[in-house]
């Protein structure tokens, strides 16, 4: 058992009270241990029992990948704001030096699957009031994560409340077929699963988003939606994985989401925006894509998208 099940309760009590579809599946969390991330499943619907089941190990690649990726955005900013000319964070206080370990434990379960938590690294559970910075980040981090849980799993009961069974039975055995005999789907066998993909993702969108019209409360709720659609860019080892078989392209899967989320306010847009950059910006570069044309002035959100817009149309002419 990994930490991460002391969030479970609440994750279950959250989703419940989003969920008004009258589609009530049972949560069950499911040890998978020996399977690398990218060729494991993270969530999925058996609709016979009743059940959604998540993996424990994405669970706690998610909450650890949360963790870093928010810390790393606050921080940088911050620094950024105070050093305007400076080019990147010293990754030298205790709590971006944790985050470090949280990103390496991340990628040590995308390539190898179950890890266990790092010795002397925070780790998911409830707190009181935070007594500390690292406490803060804790506190903050649990909420994402569980929106950002809400967000997959209404992802899965909109598959079911769109009657998406026999799509999502038909992409099972499509990839056992690609995993075991080779396979390559046309494009016809694709194209209706892609679409199903996409609707459930706005179906997710859209009880997410009505929960509120403050903009402060959407921000939080974006972040946590942007948590799962980064962490699940990450979960790719290498740049071809960005051209995912299933799904829009990952980044379109960012973006789309930055365009749903529709926030009002300019500060918070820009936040958001930066939040996406700054992801986009790390994924490229730890895949060696480095932004050596990059004019500075440029609009840099757009410049990435368009890099990764250019990954993906390579990858295409290959796939
Ligand atoms: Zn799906």
């Amino acid at each position: 058992m990994t930490p991460i099940r002391y969030l479970m309760d609440h994750v279950d009590e959250k989703f419940k009270c989003i969920n008004k579809t009258g589609v009530t599946p049972a949560l069950c969390v499911c040890e998978d241990i020996g399977i690398p991330l990218s060729d494991s499943f993270t969530l999925k619907v058996n609709i016979t029992s009743n059940e959604i089941f998540l993996s424990e190990t994405f669970l706690n690649y998610l909450w650890a990948f949360t963790f870093f990726s928010f810390v790393y955005q606050e921080k940088s900013n911050e620094y950024l704001l105070g050093n305007p000319t400076a080019i990147c964070l010293p990754m030298d206080s205790e709590l971006l030096k944790q985050a470090l370990r949280l990103k390496s434990f991340c990628k040590d379960i995308v390539y190898h699957g179950f890890t266990a938590w790092p010795k002397d690294t925070i780790f998911p559970h409830f707190h009181g009031e935070p007594s500390d910075e690292i406490e803060y980040f804790e506190v903050r981090t649990n909420g994402l994560f569980s929106t950002a849980i809400a967000f997959l799993l209404m992802h899965e009961v909109g598959h079911i409340v769109l009657k998406h069974m026999p799509i999502c039975d038909k992409k099972t055995d499509i990839e056992k077929k690609i995993k075991y005999e080779a396979y390559k789907p046309s494009d016809g066998d694709l194209e209706p699963i892609i679409s199903a993909e996409s609707d459930a993702d706005n179906f997710a969108f859209d009880v997410l988003l009505k929960l509120t019209d403050s903009d402060d409360i959407k921000l939080n709720n974006s972040y946590g939606v942007a948590s799962a659609c980064v962490a699940s860019l990450f979960c790719i080892k290498t740049l071809w994985g960005v051209k995912s078989k299933f799904h829009q392209a990952s980044h379109n899967r960012l973006l789309h989401s930055i365009q749903k989320i529709n926030l009002l306010g300019v500060k918070e847009k820009k936040y958001f925006a930066h939040y996406a950059s700054q992801s986009l910006m790390l994924f490229l570069d730890q895949n060696g894509k480095y932004l050596t044309n990059y004019d500075a002035g440029q609009d840099e959100y757009g410049f990435l998208l368009d890099t990764m817009d250019q990954v993906d149309n390579a990858i295409g002419h290959f796939a």
